[in-house]
């Protein structure tokens, strides 16, 4: 396939993987921060490729596995009011929240629907007066845009049975959470390219000073993913801390000006709490007063829920990479993609999912896989 058989050669990944047994002398611990890395890492077997120096720990980059169990309860809440046809992404369908998920509502009657786009959502509240139609907006910067307009468009429409239920949240943050956990053993991150396209790179110029951690903007095809951690590599094996950029096809420094300042005049940066790690602060995305109208927990009196996470389920040190989801006690067995237990099993680019689908095999003899 153009443009992305060329990111899977063959023998440019065996130069890639040669380049870093040669630059490694001592071990190292990288994290991955986007989900959408951690599957290619385990659908590919890129860490079983590295030396035994390196090693990979997967980070919180994946959206639907942090969005909180109280904003699923929050959506359960609003899609099943008579009054309300709640759109959504189909990855958060099978979510479970407390008691039930998005697809139980559904089932029951429901007016609960997938769609492709935020503007999507616009296009239904237009063609359904009466009805009260919400879009859950969840993701990290690189959705940001297209959530700010869809509510930028329903407002300069009239539309005003247009709300989005916002779950939004910001990558450097989570990079500053993950370094401040007493128990972190991260020395370097692969920062997600997709994100970095949106947003630019420059605002993880301080983080990598603060830290002395390498940070190395990439992509996500086999290729990107060896290039980055051999770039990762090279600048610890150095003694260097600097941001550099493996994703130049797509990333610039200062990223998309005209998307981030939309993003900037619909939302505003808020405190967030984070599925299986707890709140961060000016962690998230809130809409800004001009557009608090399309507050979906606002006009549904939704806000105040607040819900404990499961006990059983480490999902929480999964995401901060200090346990592999393979050491959780009821992985492929009570948790399952069927069955899930917790937020990382359900997303295709949850770590939990990746490892089932992938390693679970390997898992239960105790044969390959990096642990
Ligand atoms: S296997 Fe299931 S219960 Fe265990 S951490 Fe992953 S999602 Fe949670």
């Amino acid at each position: 396939m153009k443009y992305v058989d060329e990111y899977r050669d063959k023998e440019a990944a065996e130069y890639f993987r040669d380049a870093i047994h040669k630059v490694v002398t001592r071990p190292w611990t990288l994290m991955e921060v986007c989900g959408g890395q951690t599957h290619a890492i385990v659908k590919f077997g890129i860490d079983e490729l590295l030396p035994k120096e390196v090693e990979l720990v997967h980070g919180p980059g994946c959206p639907v596995c942090v969005t909180p169990l109280e904003l699923i309860d929050k959506a359960i809440m609003i899609a099943s009011r008579p009054d309300v046809i709640f759109c959504s992404f189909g990855d958060m369908l099978r979510v479970p929240g407390s008691d039930k998920d998005l697809l139980m509502v559904k089932s029951a009657g429901g007016d609960v629907r997938i769609v492709y786009s935020p503007l999507d959502a616009v296009k239904i509240a237009q063609e359904n007066p009466e009805k009260e139609v919400v879009f859950f907006a969840v993701g990290f910067e690189t959705t940001a845009p297209a959530n700010a307009m869809a509510v930028h468009q329903a407002k300069e429409l009239g539309v005003q049975n247009f709300s989005i239920l916002v779950s939004h949240v910001l990558v450097p943050p989570a990079i500053e959470a993950v370094m401040s956990s007493p128990q972190c053993r991260v020395q370097a991150f692969l920062a997600a390219g997709h994100v970095c396209t949106v947003m630019g790179y420059t605002e993880y110029i301080p983080l990598a000073e603060k830290y002395k951690v390498p940070i190395v903007v990439t992509g996500f095809e086999p290729l990107d993913i060896l290039q980055g951690i051999y770039m990762t590599v090279k600048q610890l094996e150095e003694g260097r801390h600097e941001v550099e950029n493996q994703y130049v096809r797509s990333v610039r420094a200062y990223g998309n000006r005209p998307a981030q300042n939309l993003v900037s005049r619909v939302f505003k940066v808020v405190p967030r709490k984070w599925r299986g790690i707890g709140e961060i602060a000016e962690s998230g995305l809130g809409l800004t007063d001009e557009y608090a109208a399309y507050d979906a927990e606002t006009k549904f009196d939704v806000g105040d829920i607040h819900v404990d996470e499961p006990a059983d389920c480490i999902s929480g040190l999964v995401l901060q990479g200090i346990k592999k989801p393979n050491e959780c006690p009821v992985f492929g067995t009570k948790c399952t993609p069927e069955h899930p237990f917790g937020a990382t099993m359900v997303s295709n680019e949850g770590a939990c999912a990746a490892y089932y689908r992938y390693r679970r095999h390997a898992a239960a003899t105790g044969a390959g896989g990096q642990q």
